[in-house]
């Protein structure tokens, strides 16, 4: 049987809370993350107990708190019996699941490295091999390959958390979504995401083809209001299309960015083109895509409290870093049956926003925008640390840019940055302004003042003369053909 029938079938049985989210609920994700939360209440005298409540009608922060942590403790005993991986680690690391009891106590859990989930998929694995629906294997950002399991109920779970989010970003049922992941992407979430809509009763169109024309066209007969994919795809479209089409015409509601960053210039760029919002949206497959949404006020992406805990720490002490200080995300998924994962290392680089939030929200918080990645970093000059994102907001404040690469060469003893980019109109003009801007980069300006770096040489390019690589990939070190 075909996975959606499947699903559909399961769904008949269950029924999804996010359905229950009408047009007129207020803060849809967050009423669902309650909605999940008082399900535990009802179902578990445990957590009542915790609580100290005898209903809960509102839930509070400090309820929400304390249903994490609860679920955190479920999560170790459930890994601690079922998966060789845990099982191992919590008794090396001599922790038990009654051993934590507040947020710092969880800094006695190991961390889980991405490498040993790629090395070893099945020691993570906690049901049996029947019991799996959906394998996905991802290479992330990284390369390394890592292989997911998901079992009918994870699906339906993740089905139902991305169907809040769609609703809380103002999808209803007469909207339809346009997925644009397109097939070169580290892996494809447009299964996922379509499956999402068919079972939650909103409509979808998968478009993952690179041509512009394509992709205007299926939005015209698809009448498409709105719009989710790779963050640098869907802004390559935009700029490509934006002279030929009136863009503003197709009456789109609503941008959801993915998987990549977002920086602010881009943003700007893709709102203009299509007159509406174009909010960030930040997950992992390793932790099942719903993980993150950025709300309206676009200060940063809402977390999925219902099913994730999110820490940041010192990538290099392990310590929780405070409010609105940059650290490394560290998640634990505590609803999964196949591959649940206890404090995965993202190798992200962002802060925690605590609750309330101007958008409505009042007790689930937010992690800031994604600075950077620790594993892609590589250095210059005095040892200034330079990451795929570093100049976006230098080189795509230069409105016409389409796409663009870094290289870093040797020059002699000094480094030298060379970018390539695609753009559209003016070509010098448009050099000049980026070549300005990028001097100003604090990296490279402290490189050009200690003489470690050479000025860096802008080179402009027709639009389609690179291959579509996501951002996060794109820079190429050069240096060691000169060593
Ligand atoms: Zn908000």
């Amino acid at each position: 049987m075909d996975p959606i029938q499947r699903l559909k079938i399961a769904l008949a049985r269950r029924g999804l809370a996010s359905r229950k989210i009408s047009e007129t609920t207020e803060r849809p994700l967050e009423s669902w993350i309650h909605g999940q939360v008082r399900s535990a209440f009802n179902a578990d005298r445990e957590l009542r107990k915790i609580i100290g409540k005898p209903k809960l009608e509102e839930v509070e922060r400090k309820d929400l708190e304390a249903y994490k942590l609860f679920k955190v403790r479920k999560l170790l005993s459930y890994v601690q019996e079922n998966s060789i991986y845990y099982k191992r680690s919590l008794k090396e690391a001599g922790v038990s699941p009654s051993d934590i009891k507040t947020i710092e106590d969880l800094s006695r859990i190991p961390l889980t490295e991405p490498a040993d989930v790629a090395s070893e998929p099945f020691h993570f694995l906690c049901v049996s091999q029947s019991k799996v629906m959906r394998a996905y294997t991802t290479s992330g950002t990284t390369g390394q390959l890592k292989r997911m399991f998901f079992t009918r109920d994870d699906i339906l779970h993740i089905i139902d958390s991305i169907s809040a989010a769609l609703k809380t970003v103002g999808m209803s049922k007469d909207d339809t979504l346009q997925i644009m992941f397109p097939t070169i992407a580290s892996w494809d979430p447009g299964y996922m995401l379509d499956g999402a809509c068919k079972v939650a009763g909103l409509k979808s169109v998968i478009a993952d083809m690179l041509d512009v024309d394509e992709q205007i066209r299926v939005m015209k007969a698809s009448n498409t209001t709105m719009m989710i994919g790779l963050t640098s795809f869907i802004y390559r479209i935009t700029i490509l299309a934006r002279n030929k089409y009136d863009l503003k015409s197709l009456g789109i509601k609503a941008i959801i960015l993915s998987a990549e960053p977002l920086p602010e210039s881009m943003r700007r760029e893709i709102e203009d083109a299509w007159g509406c919002k174009a909010l960030s949206q930040y997950g992992m497959t390793e932790m099942g895509l719903a993980t993150t949404i950025e709300c309206k006020v676009q200060d940063g992406l809402h977390v999925n409290d219902a099913d994730f805990l999110v820490e940041v720490i010192d990538p290099d002490t392990g310590e929780h870093v405070s409010e609105r200080e940059a650290g490394e995300l560290v998640f634990t998924s505590f609803n999964y049956q196949g591959t649940p994962l206890v404090r995965y290392r993202s190798y992200d680089l962002s802060c925690f926003i605590n609750p309330p939030c101007p958008c409505g929200f009042e007790t689930i918080g937010k992690v800031g925008k994604i600075q950077g990645r620790l594993d892609m970093m590589t250095k210059i000059g005095m040892g200034e640390k330079i990451f795929p994102l570093l100049f976006d907001e230098a080189v795509l404040s230069v409105s016409g840019v389409v796409n663009y690469q870094t290289l870093i060469e040797r020059c002699g003893y000094r480094d030298q940055i060379r970018l390539r980019v695609e753009f559209i109109g003016n070509k010098d003009e448009a050099r000049r302004k980026i070549e300005e801007a990028l001097v100003l980069v604090p990296e490279i300006k402290s490189g050009l003042d200690n003489d470690l770096l050479e000025h860096p040489v802008v080179v402009m390019l027709d639009p389609g003369t690179l291959d579509f690589v996501p951002k996060t990939q794109s820079i190429v070190d050069m240096r060691h053909l000169y060593t």
